[in-house]
């Protein structure tokens, strides 16, 4: 294999800015595992605004392509953060489009780490994609509930703030809706953090400066 395991989870990472800490902590855990059986993986899309929702709902519709979503704009757990879509790549770095024993394996991989794979759709088959709920539903995510967020990731996140969270992947989240900003009140130690509260806790540490 050419391409190295530390450029792959490179690559991912301009991918996974906005993308839920537990989710991107999984695609991370994806990518490794699956390059140690020899299939090496790219992450083609992460979060995705309800605007570049409804353009790919678009196409094939009223747009010319082929339909590759049937989820208009706040319909999928793209516009949340919340799932992430694949390519396997061959030998040679390009990818392979061909949905074959490899994107199965990592279907069955990245089932193995708790995500949802659209592979195992009935109606529409999805096979790059994987998400991960905390089992909210999309009425649930449209009306404004999000994942808790606990104190170990804040920590985390706190850590890795220079790395992953840098302030301008931040204000992107928040322009995006993905942290809403501080609507909810102070921070309490003790409780698990909203992803409002985090806002507070990022721009204490002048990050959102
Ligand atoms: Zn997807």
């Amino acid at each position: 294999m050419t391409i190295g395991l530390k450029e792959l989870l490179e690559k991912a990472e301009k991918k996974l800015q906005g993308v839920h800490p537990v989710v991107a902590a999984k695609a991370r855990q994806l990518i490794t595992m699956a390059y140690k059986e020899g299939i090496p993986i790219i992450i083609t899309q992460g979060l995705r605004t309800v605007e570049e929702q409804n353009e790919l709902y678009a196409q094939g519709r009223t747009k010319p392509g082929k339909i590759v979503t049937n989820a208009k704009g706040g319909y999928s757990y793209h516009n949340f953060g919340l799932a992430f879509d694949f390519a396997v790549l061959n030998a040679d770095g390009s990818v392979n489009w061909n949905v074959d024993e490899k994107w199965k394996r990592v279907g069955a991989i990245g089932k193995s780490l708790g995500l949802e794979w659209g592979g195992d759709w009935k109606k529409f088959k999805d096979y790059p994609h994987f998400q991960y709920t905390f089992g909210l539903s999309l009425t649930d995510l449209r009306a404004g509930k999000r994942p808790p967020t606990t104190q170990k990731e804040v920590q985390q996140m706190k850590d890795d703030v220079k790395g992953h969270w840098a302030e301008a992947s931040i204000r992107k989240a928040m322009e995006k809706g993905v942290i809403k900003g501080y609507t909810d009140g102070t921070f309490k130690p003790d409780e698990p953090v909203t992803r409002a509260q985090l806002a507070v806790i990022l721009d204490r540490l002048g990050l959102l400066k």
